[in-house]
């Protein structure tokens, strides 16, 4: 996290802004810091979700198969589309959302609304 704030001071223009769009980058390729992601490294660490216990600590658990993940997609994105944001792998359930709108309240901006909720979910 020190690399992205250091980046947003660099360039001088918003830190949030580009924290997001990085931490995006990361979550679209499948690259945040996941204890499955870890445990491929071979330093001996589970690839089990630490709070949960039950599933691959993996970027999909995380950001929305895990149980407070799940209820917060479950509350934003109109029961029409439920089935959809369940069954896609990462890169498509990312870009699904990234190039549709998918909630409520057909005047705000679904791609600014996901991309927010998977930064604060990740924190
Ligand atoms: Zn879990």
């Amino acid at each position: 996290m020190l690399i992205l704030k250091g980046i947003g001071k660099v360039y001088g223009i918003g830190r949030v802004l580009i924290v997001h769009k990085l931490s995006f980058w990361l979550v679209a390729h499948d690259r945040i810091l996941t204890n499955n992601r870890r445990s491929r490294w071979g330093v001996g660490i589970s690839p089990i979700c630490p709070c949960c216990g039950s599933e691959d600590d993996t970027t999909l658990h995380v950001l929305k198969d895990f149980t407070y993940a799940t209820q917060v997609w479950i509350k934003l994105v109109p029961s029409d589309c439920i089935t959809d944001l369940f069954s896609f792998d990462c890169r498509n359930w990312v870009s699904t959302n990234h190039n549709n709108r998918r909630n409520k309240d057909p005047n705000s901006k679904w791609k600014t609304t996901f991309m927010t909720n998977c930064c604060y979910i990740w924190k």
